[in-house]
């Protein structure tokens, strides 16, 4: 049984529209989605609809959380997709539910690249919905056509699509279900969106430009209807610290009796008085993500991080009292080496000197769509083959050295290999999808191994036709001037 605050249970009546909002992935992350909060809410707030919620760990995504309804009893069916391992649930949902209705996609996987999962919806969302007509187009359709050249909307057969966003974050979600979710009992609040760094691995800068950051009076207000409700906050963004009045909001919060648990601190913006107010919030361990052990992969990453700025916020960190750090990297960058994997080891042995629970999490780089990376091989190797080998190779130097001193975990080659497929491939890629699970080997045989290759500059893209406003010769000058290995 889950315990929640503040869900709607509408009386179903004859006439009542259903939207079901489906996140196929389990519930604690589902819970603590802003977006998806905001839809459900809103969709509710309207008299004639009612919006139930399905989570893969609550009756396998076949019924609804609210009302224990069967999904194909729903007229239509709002999928949330925020990760490419999601499509292979989505289809598995859709198919055994026997759902008939209007089946919409939207999240960060459609912003990047829906050619994969074309064939399972009538429309995807490319954007964030708030203040837009979108909400409203949707519960109007009957049909794939009736969303046809919309505004935001991809139904495979527009030529371009531009992507949706509210310029201002005048508004926050004000009423939200409290539940279990990924950071505990706890009211969101979404500080901002997009990132004003630029690191060449990420899609933010690109997929929620410009950054843009909400007044903390506003955050402050909505806060503020949880107090007695719930004593912790999350704080919500991409880069939460660069929030330019992030040590106020903190303190204000704190004030307020409320414990703080903001989703990223960039190493570089940790000073002893952000630490202080993040231990007072009730901070105990941190979180660090040099992304690259070497100041070489740093810059071609272009994450902005010395290491320098990791030893000063782990001392920083050790002094306020924090007793365990948390670090993410990556493997699989271009011109990487094994002298790389070394200083990834050092650079953990150097933080653990100094705060003594270290673990260390490692995952090999998906070069993902809409990035200067978007055009690398996987593994960064232009024989992908002998590059998995490789980072396979790496992943156990990385095992064995570390395991020493830390608590680690690194993910599987293949798996981000499949990863890589999902995020970069075309329609065809639904063959694969449309299996329900797969394999490297079932992507292999399917003919998918060519997505993992370096890609071409000047071939066409799938993802080509989603217009985020940013210049595509910018993506090309900093792969080819940075970035510079031969593909
Ligand atoms: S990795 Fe973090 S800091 Fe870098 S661009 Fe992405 S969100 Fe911003």
């Amino acid at each position: 049984m889950l315990r929640e605050e503040n869900p709607f249970i509408k009386g179903w009546r004859k006439g009542l529209k259903s939207v079901a909002l489906v996140y196929p992935n389990r519930y604690v992350g589902g819970i603590s989605n802003i977006g998806l909060q905001y839809i459900y809410a809103e969709i509710n707030s309207r008299e004639d609809f009612v919006c139930e919620r399905f989570y893969t760990d609550v009756f396998n995504g076949l019924r609804s959380v609210e009302s224990g309804r069967s999904l194909k009893d729903f007229d239509i069916a709002f999928f949330s997709l925020q990760y490419e391992e999601d499509y292979f649930r989505a289809v598995k949902i859709l198919k055994e539910s026997g759902f008939k209705g209007l089946k919409i996609a939207g999240g960060p996987c459609c912003m990047l690249n829906p050619r994969p999962i074309l064939r399972f919806f009538d429309a995807f969302v490319i954007g964030e919905i708030e203040n837009s007509k979108i909400i409203d187009n949707i519960l109007e359709a009957k049909s794939r056509e009736d969303l046809t050249g919309v505004e935001g909307i991809y139904t495979g057969v527009e030529e371009k699509v531009k992507r949706i966003k509210p310029k201002k974050l005048d508004f926050h979600l004000r009423r939200q279900i409290i539940g279990e979710g990924a950071y505990g009992r706890c009211v969101l609040l979404e500080v901002g969106r997009g990132c004003i760094r630029h690191c060449r691995f990420c899609v933010v800068r690109q997929i929620y430009s410009p950054p843009r950051w909400r007044d903390i009076r506003l955050l402050l207000e909505v806060a503020e209807g949880y107090r007695g409700v719930v004593n912790k906050v999350a704080l919500i963004a991409p880069s939460v610290s660069d929030h330019p009045k992030i040590k106020e909001l903190i303190a204000g919060l704190a004030e307020m009796g409320f414990m703080v648990s903001p989703s990223s601190i960039r190493a570089d913006t940790v000073d002893e008085e952000l630490m202080d107010l993040l231990v007072a919030g009730g901070l105990r361990s941190f979180t660090i993500a040099p992304e690259a052990g070497s100041e070489k992969l740093r810059e071609i990453l272009n994450k902005g991080i010395s290491e320098e700025d990791v030893l000063n916020a782990a001392r920083i960190a050790k002094e306020k009292g924090i007793r365990s750090v948390k670090m993410y990297f990556m493997i699989g960058l271009p011109t990487e080496t094994d002298e790389d994997i070394r200083e990834i080891v050092e650079l953990v042995r150097k933080v653990k000197s100094i705060i003594p629970k270290v673990s260390v999490s490692i995952n090999p780089l998906v070069p993902k769509p809409h990035t200067p990376f978007q055009w690398l091989p996987y593994t960064g190797f232009k024989d992908v083959k002998h590059g998995m080998n490789e980072l396979n190779r790496r992943s156990k130097i990385l095992r064995k050295e570390l395991s020493k001193i830390a608590e680690v975990s690194i993910e599987r080659v293949d798996d981000f290999a499949l990863q890589t497929i999902l995020s970069r491939g075309d329609e065809e890629v639904g063959d694969l999808i449309e299996l329900g699970r797969a394999t490297l080997k079932t992507a292999e045989k399917l003919g998918f191994l060519k997505y993992l290759d370096g890609i071409p500059i000047d071939k066409e893209l799938p993802w080509d036709f989603i217009d985020h406003s940013y210049k595509k010769e910018r993506l090309i000058k900093e792969f080819e001037n940075k970035v510079n290995i031969q593909i």
